[in-house]
């Protein structure tokens, strides 16, 4: 069934009788061309992107609990492509460009927001990290504008600009970055993989990786083994977990971040902005509450939920960006499970078991790669062998030395 405002119109007047579920929940088939684990945005958009750009229909999303139930429902919706490395850049553009067409590319409505994204700097020194950002964005054909104080006061008046210890010296703005509704960017992949044939089956965990003689050739699941041609992990904050399964040990830590919405207030902002001087983000939600978050729990954990100081320490930052919001209540907060790679950057790429791929390290920014992640991973499992946009993203790289240093990260995770 096609979404459009005619077929809304009809059944409206029918009371909407003729809505029919959104995808099948089909029972597990004895084998598959392909399997992937984890039935969040990445995991879906793979599916969906095997099955349209490659062909490949005899394909299975294993979800151990109800897709979305992850990180992909759990974030702060936040799109962007303002990377500084070649390594990132063109992958994240190549995303923001499938952003831009993805709800006539689904025929569903994933509330895509162009609304901006601005990154506040307060010292001289952040003005010139800020200035290469947005110049090498800029070679890259995407767009990247510098703000001086009085444009950011222009373009979001309600921040505190009398904040004497951190000033806001100006913004690197991209305004084609901006929001998108999480819940639908998984139901809309899901349905329009499901369309083209791929089983998208929910409470089935994966238990088991069986491999014979270097070559995967099953999984074993709470609801039976499953054979496979191919196996694609993209589990997220479980990725170390289900990679040990065939051997293997990630250069990855799983941490919490947690995040927060108030109570609903009229529009307040317009746009995504982050605080330059400590690691802190916010938006408004269309529902009027103010949506934001910080850094990650300081510790591994595969909770999904967070600790007091973190909590603290978010509403230091956003009290120090927007002192009115001291009077706001606090409506929800949640945690969600990061996969923290060493060096801030993901991976998306074979791994040493012949058919077994990889798509990890996603930090606490992978919802805005969802579309060239899925986009990506679905040609390396297809092609057995990385896109150009994925080429620099290698599970060997922390090996090799060749790391993606986006973040100048430190030593461990929680110094990203
Ligand atoms: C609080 C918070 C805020 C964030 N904010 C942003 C943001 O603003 N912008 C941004 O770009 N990114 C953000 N992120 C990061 C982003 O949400 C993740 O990087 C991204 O969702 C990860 O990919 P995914 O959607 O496939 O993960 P998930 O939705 O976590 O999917 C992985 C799935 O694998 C399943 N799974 C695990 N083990 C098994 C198994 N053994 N068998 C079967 N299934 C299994 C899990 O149940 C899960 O559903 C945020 C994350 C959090 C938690």
């Amino acid at each position: 069934m096609s979404y459009s405002f005619l077929r809304i119109a009809r059944e409206a007047l029918r009371g909407g009788a003729g809505w029919g579920r959104a995808w099948r929940d089909p029972a597990p088939k004895p084998h598959y061309d392909a399997i992937i684990v984890g039935g969040g945005g990445h995991g879906l958009a793979t599916a969906y992107y095997l099955a349209k750009e490659h062909g490949l229909t005899n394909v299975a999303v294993l979800e151990r609990g109800w897709i979305g139930s992850g990180n992909a429902g759990r974030n702060t919706t936040i799109i962007r492509s303002n990377y500084l490395l070649p390594g990132n850049e063109p992958f994240y553009e190549h995303s923001m460009k499938l952003w831009e067409g993805l709800e006539q590319d689904l025929n569903f409505n994933t509330m895509v927001s162009q609304r901006g994204v601005l990154n506040l700097f307060h010292s001289d020194a952040t003005r010139d990290a800020a200035a290469r950002r947005g110049n090498a964005m800029r070679l890259h054909g995407v767009d990247a504008e510098l703000l001086d104080t009085e444009a950011v006061r222009a373009f979001v008046p309600v921040i505190d600009f009398d904040n004497a210890r951190f000033p806001i010296k100006g913004g690197l703005l991209q305004r084609r970055g901006g929001t998108a509704r999480h819940d639908a960017v998984v139901w809309g992949y899901a349905r329009a993989a499901d369309r083209r044939g791929v089983d998208i089956i929910q409470n089935c965990e994966v238990t088991g990786i069986r491999v014979e003689q270097g070559r995967v050739v099953a999984v074993e699941t709470t609801r039976g083994p499953i054979g496979a041609g191919k196996v694609g992990l993209a589990c997220a904050g479980h990725s170390s977990r289900v990679a040990a399964m065939a051997g293997l040990r990630l250069p990855i830590e799983s941490h919490v971040l947690q995040a927060f919405v108030s109570e609903g207030i009229k529009p307040m902002i317009d746009t995504v902005v982050t605080f330059g001087a400590g690691h802190f983000y916010i938006s408004q939600s269309d529902k009027g509450g103010l949506v934001f978050g910080g850094d990650i729990d300081g510790y591994n954990s595969y909770a999904q939920r967070g600790n007091m100081p973190l909590v603290e320490d978010v509403a230091e930052a956003c009290v120090a960006l927007l002192p009115q919001t001291s009077r706001l209540r606090m409506l929800r907060s949640w945690g969600g499970v990061m996969d923290m790679s060493m060096d801030g950057s993901p991976i998306i790429d074979r791994t040493p078991v012949e058919g077994l791929y990889l798509n990890a390290g996603w930090c606490y920014g992978g919802f805005k790669a969802t579309p060239a992640s899925g986009w990506c991973f679905a040609h390396t499992i297809a092609r057995d062998e990385a896109h150009a946009l994925n080429a620099a993203m290698r599970l060997d790289r922390f090996a090799t030395g060749a790391v993606i240093d986006e973040k100048g990260a430190g030593a461990q995770p929680n110094l990203h």
